[in-house]
């Protein structure tokens, strides 16, 4: 009897969403070749410090039978986290329990390379930059890279991050600047060379804002703190103050003179950091972007839905791989698979017997809602955190990390709720610096803009 070819998928972009899905696909039997434009895994710094949710980011780990290796590289006591004022004095503390297993730390390369080390050999093609994809909706795509060279493939997923060129195959959508920026600051060796830092940051994440400006520091791995001072200024505001990115210290001094209100504890998050600033200006897609359904391209993480920096970005790109690449419901061809929420084009409104409006059944990839969070900017204590052994499982009935089911036949669907829930995030304890720093009722679209309307 002849048998179906397999599909030849292509995911682009090595970064988490793109990594866990080409891994959560193989071990559902389904091979994927992915592509990335950096020379090599270590061709750059990966960042920072991340945690990864109970209800998000764990969920696809787990999916992806990683999660025991995880907790293994994990830093629990990372999910500590203090809210300050500027002069220092102590808001709100969580100090986590020593099983607590909500969110903890890891580093992005540690990240990164666990979900390299899971995958099989030659899976990741490096130094592929993408330039165009090409073809008709139905399919096949062809991607065209930046030396020339070119590859077929039936499914490409854009898991290529916040300037995605899958994207452009797919809609018109581009990021636009929130109006906030994070400047970076790190600071290295801090338990001999900075411990007064040391103290302020304690072993997870301190945060302090007075409305028009806020410091977010984060203890990461090897005894390092990275720092991001927040400001509401115009994207080019250092060259619009006639500096150079790399004039530390006339930006040094500049930032010190902006925060002069602030008490010289918390200046030294700001003046005392080792080596060049970095600055990261915030951008976002549009509430409610969305994009015509194809049948061989769809996008995760950042391509499909870029929102500013709320502790989740990589959470959701990790669940979007999730529901991409399991198998859940009864088989559905490949040419039906990757549909966006709705089946692209406007969401249908259905009526109620009364007549009135009723929500679409499935919600457009959006960024999170901020409004939600007003409704509880009161509540001083987080609330009692789920406990990790309730959450779902994907298969019920079989033990966490166990291999899954067997797959159907070449099945692969789109993020169905790449949207994450707001209410939940209300749930975890560094959700009081993201009200001080975004819910200021006089200052109601602090992150506002065209993206975050509140
Ligand atoms: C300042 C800042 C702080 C943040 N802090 C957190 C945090 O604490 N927690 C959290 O969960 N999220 C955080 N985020 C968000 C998080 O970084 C992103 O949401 C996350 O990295 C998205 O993952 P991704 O896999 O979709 O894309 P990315 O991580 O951006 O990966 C995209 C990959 O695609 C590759 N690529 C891009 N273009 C091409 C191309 N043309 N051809 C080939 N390859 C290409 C890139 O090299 C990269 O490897 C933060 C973001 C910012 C800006």
């Amino acid at each position: 009897m002849p048998t179906t070819p397999p599909p030849r998928i292509a995911v682009v972009g090595a970064g988490p969403g793109g990594l866990a899905c080409a891994r959560i696909l193989a071990r559902h039997g389904i091979t994927a070749t992915v592509y990335d434009r950096d020379a090599g895994p270590d061709a750059r710094d990966q960042g920072g410090s991340l945690d990864l949710h109970a209800d998000n980011g764990q969920l696809a780990l787990r999916e992806a039978g990683l999660l025991e290796d995880f907790f293994r590289l994990a830093r629990p006591e990372g999910q500590e986290m203090r809210q300050l004022d500027p002069s220092g004095a102590v808001l709100f503390h969580h100090e986590p329990e020593p099983d607590e297993r909500f969110k903890p730390e890891i580093d992005r390369r540690v990240l990164r390379d666990l979900l390299l080390g899971s995958l099989p050999p030659g899976t990741v093609r490096w130094g592929h930059t993408l330039r165009a994809v090409t073809g008709p909706p139905d399919g096949p795509r062809r991607l065209h890279f930046a030396d020339g060279t070119t590859a077929e493939h039936d499914l490409v997923i854009g898991a290529d991050g916040a300037w995605s060129t899958v994207r452009r195959a797919l809609c018109d959508a581009t990021p636009r600047y929130t109006g906030i920026s994070f400047l970076e600051a790190w600071f290295h060796d801090v338990t001999t060379r900075h411990p007064d830092v040391a103290e302020l940051v304690g072993q997870g994440s301190t945060a302090a804002a007075d409305g028009e400006r806020g410091l977010f520091a984060q203890r990461n791995g090897g005894d390092h703190i990275r720092v991001y001072v927040i400001q509401r200024v115009p994207a080019d505001w250092i060259t619009a103050a006639g500096l150079d990115p790399c004039d530390t210290d006339r930006i040094r001094t500049l930032l010190l003179d902006r925060f002069r209100d602030w008490s010289p504890r918390m200046r030294r998050l700001i003046g005392d950091n080792d080596g060049l600033y970095v600055d990261r200006p915030i951008h976002a897609l549009p509430a409610g972007h969305t994009w015509q359904h194809s049948p061989s391209a769809t996008l995760l993480g950042d391509a499909a839905h870029l929102m500013p920096p709320l502790g989740v970005g990589v959470n959701l790109a990790l669940l979007d791989a999730c529901e991409l690449g399991r198998p859940r419901a009864p088989a559905r061809p490949l040419r039906c698979a990757c549909r966006p929420p709705h089946g692209g084009g406007p969401p249908p409104v259905s009526r109620s017997p009364s007549g009135g409006r009723e929500r679409p059944p499935e919600r457009a990839v959006r960024p999170p809602r901020l409004r939600p969070w007003l409704r509880v900017r009161v509540r001083l204590r987080p609330r009692p955190l789920k406990p990790f052994n309730s959450l779902p499982d994907a298969h019920p009935g079989r033990p966490p990390d166990s291999p899954p089911p067997p797959p159907p036949p070449h099945t692969v669907r789109t993020p169905l709720r790449p949207t994450p829930a707001p209410s939940q995030a209300l749930t975890h304890p560094t959700r009081p610096f993201h009200r001080a720093l975004l819910i200021d009722p006089t200052r109601p679209r602090l992150y506002g803009g065209h993206a975050h309307r509140m």
